[in-house]
């Protein structure tokens, strides 16, 4: 970059030349000489916003001179302050700073923070602010050492100074900011997982930490246990952080109310959120920037009762990294939907409610199909997992770049497979069908509690029966059961009540369906214990529960012949097509030792 840019002394000559150029009566802008130069400091032509009306120049340069003074006599008194505070001062009217330099900081932070990068070096960076005490400005100087790998040093400016180095970035070509993130070493996660055993301890080291190393130690410990959310609230008797981990929340440590306003500073220095705003919602991202990973970290505040709440989800690349074989499918459901995924064209559809991995199940079969002879493309909203050999465009509102538009421009750059976040209005259902009639595979997900579920809310929103049915090739409903911990889960008895709903499912399994029903007299269940491997949850990760409805004859006429379907009828047409149900899945991943039955009631249900 450097060299390619015009230093601002040149811009500064160029735009000087360009005025000069122009008749009087056009100049926005004039440039004021300063009698006396600050002890020092050179002093170079900086445009002020003063204007000039050319018929009055005596009365004019007056004036010019009045300001001068009262402009001296600001900044001898920014320079007592800093003194008597201990902070270097400096004058930015006439010091040279580099685009280089200036563009450290956004124009939008600068102008927040009241603060102006002015100088970097290789060794050392130096940032001017108006309140250099202030804790914003402390933690801006910290974070931008951090990311620059240099020593950042405060020093006080006038306000003056600051609007100053505020106009410069006008005058700067547009230059794309540095990536906002959060530099995670694995030296430093290394420090902290020898230092967290435990939630225990993990609140431990929070309690004592300074505010720099509380984001710092959440941000890691979070990475360190897997969670997929960080909560962090402001509540009346303290601050509380919990994570979700394996969807469950877990309360990580509560912290002192007062610091919380250096706290959530902090969080909204990284996440590139307005500072002053408090009362309102705001969403922001950042980067954790680890050596072989990066995790994207969606930001959102609201405002509370006292003070605010803040989400972050943490898109960590590992949770969708699972290849299409380990996520849990049984082997005849797995060999019946490998053979719909291979055909071209057609319609394959996931349904369940938010969190239950639907998407996740997509990514993989995406990962799965992703060969160089296939053209992909994804419409998503938001995109959460960047894939590579995927061509994923995002869905914006504001632009009027809607699900069904996007859909519409994304046939025409001739996709072989197409995936589609959700379907959830009648126009974008009617392309993805077109579509999937046309030559297109085409995968989106539905939100409807089961598969059963999917074809009466595709009628129900209006689409025509004898399109959907050649259309639809499977549907799959989907929950997340938490696997038990190896290394402590326990043989457990089975209490009666239980023990009857879990023979009903059993024998309920079709006889079509080609698995072996269990024989529940022998068989043996396990339960949660807890131990440091599982951090006391007694579960470790997560497994899917699935059924999978396939279009067959039976199916396709159904469909056509009938204008509207209950989700009943279409159970009776999985039962017969020999569909092990998703509590049934559950019940016999918890006969493999793998999950409990508590978790699959709790998750999935034991009445179907
Ligand atoms: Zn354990």
């Amino acid at each position: 970059m450097p060299g390619n840019l015009p230093s601002i002394a040149d811009l500064l000559k160029r735009r000087k030349e360009a005025q000069t150029a122009q008749p009087a009566a056009a100049v926005e802008t004039a440039n004021v000489e300063v009698a006396e130069e600050p002890e020092g400091e050179l002093i170079v032509d900086v445009p002020t916003e003063q204007k000039i009306s050319g018929d009055v120049e005596t009365q004019g340069m007056l004036t010019e001179k009045m300001g001068a003074i009262k402009l001296r006599e600001k900044e001898e008194e920014t320079a007592r302050l800093a003194a008597s505070i201990g902070v270097p001062y400096i004058s930015l009217k006439g010091f040279p700073i580099s685009p280089e330099a200036i563009v450290l900081l956004s124009e939008e932070q600068a102008a927040q923070m009241k603060a102006i990068c002015f100088l970097s070096t290789g060794a050392e960076l130096r940032l001017g602010a108006v309140d250099p005490t202030a804790q914003a400005i402390v933690d801006l100087a910290f974070d931008l050492g951090e990311r620059h790998k240099t020593n950042a040093v405060i020093y006080a400016i006038s306000e003056e100074s600051f609007k100053q180095g505020l106009r410069l970035y006008s005058m700067l070509p547009k230059i794309t900011q540095a990536v906002k993130g959060v530099q995670i070493t694995e030296a430093d996660l290394a420090k902290y997982q020898d230092q967290m055993k435990d939630v225990g301890a993990i609140a431990n080291i929070l309690n004592k930490a300074n505010v720099t190393d509380v984001m710092a130690v959440i941000i890691a410990a979070s990475v360190q246990l897997g969670s997929s959310d960080i909560h962090i609230e402001a509540e009346e008797t303290g601050i509380v952080v919990r994570f979700r981990v394996d969807g469950m929340l877990q309360e990580i440590a509560k912290l002192e109310p007062a610091k919380w306003q250096k706290i959530i500073n902090r969080i909204k220095l990284i996440a590139s959120l307005k500072l002053n705003i408090s009362d309102q919602a705001q969403d922001g991202r950042f980067t954790i920037f680890q050596k072989n990973k990066e995790i994207d970290v969606r930001t959102s505040t609201i405002p509370t009762a006292y003070g605010e709440s803040v989400v972050m989800r943490l898109l960590n690349p590992d949770s969708i990294s699972l290849a299409f074989e380990e996520l849990g499918f049984r082997t005849l459901m797995l060999k019946k939907l490998n053979h719909e995924i291979e055909k071209p064209n057609g319609m394959i559809i996931t349904t369940g409610p938010t969190g239950s991995g639907k998407t996740t199940t997509l990514y993989a079969i995406l990962k799965r199909l992703n060969t160089k002879d296939v053209k992909i493309i994804t419409l998503e909203d938001p995109i959460e997992y960047k894939v590579e050999g995927l061509n994923q465009s995002q869905i914006d509102t504001s632009k009027d770049y809607t699900f069904a538009k996007g859909l519409r421009s994304i046939l025409r750059q001739d996709p072989d497979i197409v995936m589609v976040g959700e379907i959830r209005d009648i126009e974008t259902a009617e392309i993805a069908i077109q579509a999937s009639l046309t030559g297109h595979l085409m995968l989106s997900t539905i939100h409807t509690n089961d598969a059963a579920g999917a074809i009466p809310r595709f009628l129900s929103m209006g689409v025509k029966p004898y399109l959907l049915a050649p259309a639809m090739n499977a549907i799959m409903g989907q929950r997340l059961l938490r696997k038990l911990c190896p290394a402590c889960k326990k043989e457990i008895v089975v209490d009666a009540d239980t023990m009857k709903d879990v023979k009903a499912l059993v024998e309920a399994i079709p006889e079509n369906s080609g698995e072996v029903k269990p024989d529940l007299a022998t068989a043996k269940f396990f339960g949660p214990v807890g131990c440091d491997k599982c951090n006391n949850a007694g579960y470790k990760g997560r497994i899917g529960a699935y059924e999978l409805l396939v279009r067959d004859a039976d199916l396709e006429k159904m469909i056509t012949e009938s204008s509207s379907i209950t989700e009943y009828q279409m159970r009776e047409v999985a039962t017969r097509q020999g569909m092990v149900s998703m509590a049934q899945d559950g019940v016999l991943k918890a006969v493999d030792g793998v999950t409990s039955l508590e978790e699959v009631k709790r998750i999935v249900g034991f009445s179907r």
